[in-house]
């Protein structure tokens, strides 16, 4: 919108004042000059009216004009012109006039005219007879008018002049009273001049000087200009917080852990964020969706059941929520609805697949820990109670109890040593030491390790890995890999089987393992399952070889953990085959 053209507020009060001043001071300088003038013309008008009576009466007296000329030149006047007219206007004499019979009639001269009606006129103009000009001042006499005039020359003028000087004070006066208005107005005009400057700095948002309170006169309009600036900048305060607040809130939302989604009555989307999309593109398996796709599909139902509900719900000054869990594409999600009293409502939702496998995991967990626990102990319990209650029994057959029992407390230790890694690596994969590892010396190791068990069952044990195969990870987890796999080895390939482990290909990230034996290997169907937890192909064999279940799940995570990814197979030879891979450097997922 462009600005008004408008006169400004000083210059509104100084031209009322003037127009005031003049409007007075001018009325009471033409009254006053008429009343001097006046005042000046009866003075003069006295003088020649004098004359006239001592005139009059001489004629009166003497009826001769012989002796006017010398009675004038008595009179303390110059050029006092002497004109006496009968009634009928016929001019009888004239001081200034040889022969008066060549005057015309003056009977409608105008100070003759006023001086029939009203006894005394006067006038001033040029004279048709002399040519020069004059006061005329004529009196009627009853029978005769005499006329006295005066030339109207400087001395006349003057005297007939109004007095300068009032005319003087009277601009005098205006002068300082135009000074007074310029700097009432200057006052008042200063504090609009500040809010003015202060408006227009605010709407252009210019930064505001703090000095501006002070430049403020201490009047009326001051303080309301101060309260204004005041409550401006604290408006101004208020509107950067928020903003402040807005940009806080913008940045959490935009970063949020959460898909959020906030929509007006009208379902239109106000704000959405990219998780948001992202979520329901997963929930709704399509590539293109935009945040209003959440109320045509009926996985969000519940939640846009409950949102239709509420908006025509009357109540008022509440805030409404509402949550559920959904399940999509293979992925645990929160709903989590809030429908607000102004009507706008916020959908957000959080992927709780993780926090929800691992809620299923740890109850299958307990199970299973319960149960996998259960054996062994009821075991040791049963040879500990037949050696306690048969104190008789042959030292031979309670050594035989004893190391039955040995072994099921070993195989307890084994099992709860293998949950305390899993829960580890489920847990706190950040507490494990990482450093530089030689794949050629930790597997020599553990062939001197399982070496006996190796010769028992005559298992021939290959190693061909690469030269210096060096990643950076973590020593007990490595060691659990190979370990376990060629314990597995052990309990389920059999006798006079062989084991081969080689390195195929390095990149510049990974190193790519094979592990094989050729023992019976596993039917097909249960190779997907087998890194399960506690999943075992044959309960029974298990139970006898005593397997937890465990093994394959902790190589699987290990092998994840150094960012590297394990397949099984069954070789074409038979026998199975695990194929995987192992970051050369593994760094700890989070720093300590
Ligand atoms: P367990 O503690 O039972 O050995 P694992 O997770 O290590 O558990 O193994 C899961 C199942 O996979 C085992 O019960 C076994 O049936 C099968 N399995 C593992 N390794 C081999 C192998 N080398 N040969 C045949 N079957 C195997």
């Amino acid at each position: 919108m462009g600005q008004k053209t408008y006169i400004p507020y000083k210059t509104r009060i100084i031209v009322t004042f003037v127009s005031m001043f003049f409007l007075f001071a001018g009325t009471v300088t033409v009254y006053q000059y008429q009343r001097e003038k006046e005042t000046k013309i009866l003075s003069i008008e006295n003088t020649l009216c004098q004359y006239s009576d001592i005139i009059f009466n001489h004629l009166n007296k003497n009826n001769d004009y012989t002796y006017v000329d010398s009675l004038v030149e008595l009179f303390p006047v110059e050029n006092l012109r002497v004109t006496v007219i009968d009634l009928s206007g016929k001019v009888l004499f004239d001081n200034a006039v040889r022969d008066v019979k060549e005057l015309d009639n003056h009977g409608s001269r105008p100070e003759i005219l006023s001086a029939k009606s009203n006894t005394k006129g006067y006038n001033i103009r040029k004279s048709a007879t002399t040519g020069k000009e004059y006061f005329y001042f004529a009196k009627n006499y009853e029978n005769l008018f005499v006329r006295s005039s005066l030339i109207y020359n400087i001395p006349v003028i003057n005297q007939l002049k109004v007095d300068t000087l009032f005319i003087l004070i009277t601009a005098i006066i205006f002068i300082v009273f135009l000074i007074i208005a310029l700097f009432v107005a200057d006052k008042l005009g200063d504090s609009i001049l500040v809010l003015k400057n202060f408006a227009i700095n605010a709407k252009n948002n210019k930064e505001q000087q703090s000095t501006i309170i002070d430049k403020l006169p201490n009047d009326e309009l001051g303080v309301i200009a101060q309260e204004i600036i005041t409550l401006y900048s604290d408006i101004n305060k208020a509107k950067n917080i928020l903003s402040i607040e807005r940009e806080k809130l913008n940045n959490h939302f935009q970063y949020s852990s959460k898909g959020i989604a906030i929509f007006n009555e009208k379902r239109e989307n106000i704000f959405v964020n990219p998780l948001f999309i992202q979520y329901i593109n997963i929930i709704l398996t399509k590539s293109n969706v935009v945040s209003e796709d959440i109320f045509k599909s009926k996985i969000f139902k519940g939640v846009i059941g409950f949102v239709d509900k509420k908006l025509t719900d009357n109540s008022k000054g509440k805030i409404y929520n509402y949550n559920e869990n959904i399940e999509g594409n293979g992925k645990y999600f929160e709903i989590n609805a809030s429908v607000f009293f102004d009507k706008s409502f916020e959908i957000s939702i959080a992927d709780i697949t993780k926090d929800e496998k691992r809620r299923i995991l740890k109850h299958e967990i307990t199970g299973n820990i319960a149960h996998e626990l259960k054996t062994p102990v009821t075991i040791v319990k049963g040879y500990l109670e037949t050696i306690t209650e048969n104190k008789d029994l042959e030292s031979e057959q309670s050594d035989y109890f004893l190391s039955r029992s040995i072994e099921q407390i070993n195989r307890l230790v084994d099992i709860i040593n293998e949950i305390s890694i899993i829960s580890k690596l489920e847990e706190a994969p950040n507490h494990y030491e990482i450093e530089e590892l030689n794949l050629n010396e930790i597997l020599n190791n553990i062939k001197i390790y399982l070496g006996v068990k190796l010769d028992k069952k005559n298992i021939i044990l290959h190693i061909n890995l690469f030269e210096g195969v060096i990643i950076t990870g973590n020593k007990t987890l490595i060691h659990s890999i190979f370990q376990n796999l060629i314990d597995n080895s052990i309990k389920y390939a059999g006798e006079n089987t062989t084991i081969e482990i080689n390195t195929y290909l390095e990149d510049d990230t990974h190193y790519y393992f094979s592990y094989r034996d050729n023992g019976p290997g596993i039917p097909e169907e249960h190779i997907q399952r087998i890194f399960e937890r506690f999943y075992r192909v044959s309960k029974g064999r298990s139970r006898s070889t005593g397997g937890s279940g465990l093994g394959l799940s902790i190589v699987k995570n290990a092998v994840q953990f150094h960012k590297g990814v394990i397949n099984a197979k069954i070789h074409k030879n038979g026998g199975l085959e695990f194929v995987f891979s192992l970051g050369k450097k593994s760094d700890r997922v989070n720093k300590l």
